[in-house]
């Protein structure tokens, strides 16, 4: 039984772009998803942004009330101290306010680091903002760009897929199991092209008998990995 070597080298070609198209259908998704993944990243920096912000905020109003509080004290203090009749009532009085002006002071300057804080709170949540949305825009860019060309390689994979299948008919029935079995474990390295010395797919040495029958186009799987070996086209053969 003699094979058309040309078959299979055409048929090697195809199942080596089928093999290529399903490794680019099967990244699409990945990259949908890598993208998903982004913009969660983002909102879930942006969240925290906001709620970091809100905090300071809450303190920084928190501390200006504390501090009014203590300053109308103060004032209350001075009412006292102009009323009174007392010199040691004056002295304690006096000594009180001086104590309770110190404390507003050591918290009017962490009013002054909350009001600083919250600046750049708010820039982070600025720029969380920025990136947020941005990681949108390319998620969306990125999905309709891999949709696009996931129609296109799902229709060039269908043709693919057609046009091996009328070339595996051509395959003889003698052996036509045989490459069934190696494509479904290997796909294109099923088979293996081979340079009448080794296999191309794992390299193992041909021994004489197969050397012999790839000269006369016979069907020669390799005794080491299994694939159904062929001969590159001749150039001496003129085709
Ligand atoms: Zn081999």
């Amino acid at each position: 039984m003699s094979l058309d070597y040309e078959l299979l080298r055409v048929l090697h070609h195809k199942l080596k772009l089928q093999t290529e198209y399903q490794s680019q259908i099967e990244r699409g998704p990945k990259k949908i998803n890598l993208a998903k993944a982004n913009v969660t990243r983002f909102e879930e920096e942006l969240a925290s942004a906001k709620e970091v912000l809100k905090k300071a905020r809450l303190m920084a109003h928190d501390r200006q009330l504390q501090l009014s509080e203590r300053e109308a004290k103060i004032e209350d203090l001075k009412g006292k101290r102009n009323a009174c009749e007392s010199n040691k009532e004056y002295q304690l009085l006096n000594d009180q306010i001086a104590a309770d002006e110190q404390a507003n002071a050591v918290l009017s300057d962490e009013i002054l680091e909350l009001l600083e804080k919250l600046d750049r709170f708010e820039l982070n949540e600025a720029t969380a903002a920025e990136n947020s949305a941005k990681s949108r825009i390319e998620a969306k860019n990125i999905i309709e760009k891999v949709e696009k060309e996931l129609v296109i390689q799902r229709a060039k994979l269908a043709e693919l897929v057609e046009a091996i299948t009328k070339l595996e008919a051509q395959i003889p029935a003698e052996i036509k199991s045989d490459y069934q079995r190696q494509v479904r474990a290997k796909a294109d390295d099923a088979l293996a092209v081979s340079n009448q010395e080794t296999c191309g797919n794992c390299n193992q040495r041909l021994n004489p008998q197969m050397k012999s029958d790839l000269t006369m186009q016979k069907p020669v799987f390799c005794n080491a990995c299994g694939s159904l070996i062929y001969t590159a086209a001749k150039s001496t053969a003129g085709s």
